[in-house]
């Protein structure tokens, strides 16, 4: 385990389950996904891990933040982001939040149909607006697809009106789903955003920007691609479907900012078998689906678990689960886990990589447990 946060739960001992958060990993993220895409602005998805500690250095970096909500929006400012660098890139916006962000001077808003577009031109006149299109979500672990963006040929339409409702048609996003392990899925969505700048152009709008959304993917149990990677497979499909003729472009990191950064301590609350003859032990823990660990849903997203008597004997394959009375919070079954058969109930567990989209997924008090508790080192 990273150093740093090893001699934090070994100092202070703090009570479980807990996230830890090592901010210089966060800065590292951010300085490796710069050096990367060099010309493109970082918005950090907010939504990922709001912490303010977390927002506070990325706003000291220079980045700019895409949020969803009024209260995140707020989180920004009150990190000291300026509000020409808050993006609202909810396509689901209320008509009074919308007119709020205008207030508090957020100027650039994402939408994907008609509907969308008549709220922001009537409650944020003179913004820039963006119009997300579809993407197939093929290859990610977490698929955003479906719910959000429509169909290119809507998404011209869409554009050609925005200009003719006194809001600026400033250009596309997409978003190619989360941990998306493979970085040519970014060529199929720029292929289709390099035509629609044409077509559009050839009528008499000029798109400046495209917004290539998050993706980038955090290491768990198996390897990714580094960022460097995904930089300079991305920057190949911008030179081939734009010559050059580069339009400004936007990223909007969240999982691979703050993923790899943080480590939840928990502790083991109960080992048991159903049967005598039950082959597989039971292994609950003091986190579940419903203290933090949302996105073990499906078993998509799989951490990698390590337990103080890794490598001391035998490892055998176990059912993870939650410490909640509901009986869909088990964590993992048919993903391979395998503990060493010497875990004992009151063993300390890290589960690693769980920086992002943890500490807000934590229900408030179901069963009576806490919110994840977190520290920022
Ligand atoms: C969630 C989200 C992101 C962040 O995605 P990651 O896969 O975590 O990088 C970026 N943009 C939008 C619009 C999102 O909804």
């Amino acid at each position: 385990m990273n150093e740093k946060i090893a001699r934090f739960l070994a100092e202070q001992q703090p009570a479980t389950p807990c996230l830890v958060v090592d901010l210089d990993i966060v800065e590292e993220n951010f300085r490796s996904l710069t050096a990367a895409l060099p010309d493109a602005k970082i918005y950090y998805a907010v939504k990922a891990n709001p912490a303010p500690e977390i927002l506070s250095l990325l706003n000291a970096k220079g980045s700019s933040f895409d949020t969803a909500s009024v209260p995140e929006i707020e989180m920004a400012l009150a990190a000291g982001a300026p509000p020409e660098r808050i993006s609202f890139g909810n396509t689901i916006k209320k008509q009074r939040d919308i007119a709020k962000a205008y207030e508090l001077g957020v100027r650039l808003f994402a939408f994907d149909s008609i509907e969308e577009l008549d709220k922001i031109a009537e409650s944020a006149p003179g913004s820039r607006v963006f119009c997300r299109i579809l993407t197939s979500g093929e290859g990610a672990e977490w698929p955003l697809s479906r719910k959000f963006g429509c169909d290119p040929s809507m998404a011209r339409q869409l554009l050609i009106a925005a200009s003719q409702k006194g809001v600026v048609p400033y250009g596309v996003s997409f978003h190619v789903g989360s941990q998306q392990k493979d970085p040519t899925q970014w060529d199929t969505a720029l292929r289709t955003v390099a035509e629609m700048f044409r077509d559009l152009e050839a009528l008499g709008i000029t798109l400046g920007m495209v917004n290539l959304g998050g993706g980038f993917a955090t290491r768990y149990r198996t390897d990714v691609p580094e960022a460097e990677t995904y930089g300079m497979t991305i920057l190949e499909s911008l030179r081939h479907h734009f010559g050059n003729r580069l339009p400004e472009t936007i990223v909007e990191p969240g999982r691979s900012m703050v993923g790899n950064a943080g480590v939840i301590q928990s502790e083991v609350v109960l080992i048991s078998r159903k049967s005598a003859n039950d082959n597989r032990r039971w292994v609950y823990l003091d986190i579940g689906k419903f203290g933090g660990l949302a996105e073990t849903m499906d078993e998509a997203i799989q951490y990698p678990i390590m337990t103080p008597r890794d490598g001391s004997g035998d490892a055998e394959g176990v059912i993870l689960a939650g410490p909640t009375c509901d009986s869909a919070d088990v964590l993992y079954e048919k993903a391979d886990y395998q503990l060493p058969l010497d875990l004992r109930i009151g063993d300390l567990v890290q589960i690693h990589s769980a920086g992002a989209y943890t500490t807000t997924y934590a229900s408030v008090n179901f069963n009576g447990f806490s919110p994840l508790s977190q520290y920022y080192i």
